[in-house]
C-alpha cells in the first residue's frame, strides 16, 4: 500500500486538508505501507515557497510523518516535458492558439447549447484541431503562444481493445467505475504560463512514485476520468481511488481557502491541540 498527500502550496492548510492527509496516512500506516508527501507547485503565479514550508510544519504538528523525500514538482519539469513529447510524437496533442475570449466568441456563435466539462469549463470547439498542419507549424515557429490540448477523439480511438472500457477501481466499494474522459473534450495538458497541467503531473507522479491508492476529496472525482485515460495512453498501472466527502462549514459550504476557512495555524493559535484537530477531522 502506497498512499500520498499532494497539496498545492497556494495557501495555508485548513481542516479539510487535514482530513485528507490523515485519511491517506491512516490507510498506509494501518496496512504497514508507505505514505508520501508531494508538493504540486507547478503554477508559479499561485504557489508560494512560504506556503510550502508552512504545509510541512503543519503536517508535522498534526503528528503526520512521511516516507522518503518530499517530491517537489517544480524541480521535475523535464519529466513532464518528456510525457508531453511522447504524446505529441504520437499525434495525440496539438497546439491551440485560441485565447479564452476567442473560445467564448466561437462557442457563442454555435447553434447548439454550449457544453461544459465536469470542471465547468466550456468544451473547446476544436478550432485549432482542424488547423492546417503547415499553418500550425508556422504560427508556433513565429512564437505565437499556445497551449497543448489532447485530441480526445484520437486518444480514445487509439486505445488497445483491453483498455477500451476505461475502468477506475473505487477502493471503498471494491467496484470498478466506468470513466468518461470524453466529457472533458480536448483537455489542456500544457498551459502557456505553466509547462504542464495538473492532470498530467499528478498522473505521472502517482505512477512514478508507485502510488497504489489515491485518497483525496470527492471534488476531484470527475478529474479521475482524465487521469485514467492518461494512464491507459502511457501504459501506467492505475492505482485505486478513495474519494472522501468534503468537510462542510456550519452553513453547509465546503471548506475552501478562498472563502476564509479557518486554517490549521489559526486553530493552533487559538489554543487547539493537534489531538483536538485530528478528532475534528475524524481521526481521533
Ligand atoms: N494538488 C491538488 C490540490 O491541492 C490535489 C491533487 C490530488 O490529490 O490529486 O488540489
Amino acid at each position: 500500500m502506497v498512499t500520498r498527500f499532494a497539496p498545492s502550496p497556494t495557501g495555508l492548510l485548513h481542516l479539510g486538508h487535514a482530513a485528507s492527509a490523515l485519511a491517506g496516512w491512516h490507510a498506509a500506516r494501518t496496512a504497514g505501507g508507505r505514505f508520501l508527501l508531494r508538493l504540486e507547485d507547478i503554477d508559479p503565479q499561485r504557489c508560494r515557497p512560504g506556503y510550502a514550508q508552512a504545509i510541512l510544519e503543519d503536517l508535522g504538528w498534526l503528528g503526520l510523518d512521511w516516507d522518503g523525500e518530499v517530491r517537489v514538482q517544480s524541480g521535475h519539469l523535464d519529466d513532464y516535458r518528456c510525457v508531453l513529447g511522447n504524446l505529441h510524437r504520437r499525434g495525440l496533442l496539438y497546439e491551440c492558439f485560441c485565447s479564452r475570449a476567442a473560445i467564448a466568441r466561437e462557442t457563442a456563435l454555435s447553434v447548439a447549447a454550449p457544453h461544459v466539462s465536469p470542471d465547468h469549463v466550456p468544451l473547446y470547439p476544436g478550432t485549432c484541431r482542424r488547423l492546417d498542419p503547415e499553418l500550425r507549424r508556422r504560427r508556433s515557429a513565429a512564437g505565437e503562444p499556445f497551449v497543448l490540448r489532447l485530441d480526445m477523439r484520437s486518444a480514445l480511438a487509439g486505445l488497445a481493445c483491453t483498455e477500451r472500457a476505461l475502468l477506475a477501481r473505487d477502493a471503498d466499494t471494491g467496484r470498478d467505475r466506468q470513466c468518461h474522459p470524453e466529457r472533458f473534450g480536448d483537455v489542456v495538458l500544457a498551459r502557456r504560463d505553466v509547462p504542464a497541467s495538473y492532470h498530467l503531473c499528478v498522473t505521472h507522479d502517482d505512477w512514478l512514485q508507485g502510488v497504489t491508492l489515491v485518497v483525496r476529496g470527492e471534488d476531484l472525482l470527475p478529474a479521475t476520468d482524465v487521469h485514467r485515460l492518461l494512464q491507459a495512453l502511457m501504459g501506467w498501472t492505475p492505482p485505486a481511488w478513495s474519494h472522501h466527502h468534503l468537510l462542510l462549514d456550519r452553513d453547509g459550504r465546503r471548506l475552501a481557502k478562498r472563502d476564509g476557512a479557518p486554517t490549521l495555524r489559526a486553530m493552533r493559535a487559538d489554543g487547539m491541540t493537534a489531538a483536538h484537530v485530528r478528532a475534528l477531522a475524524g481521526f481521533p
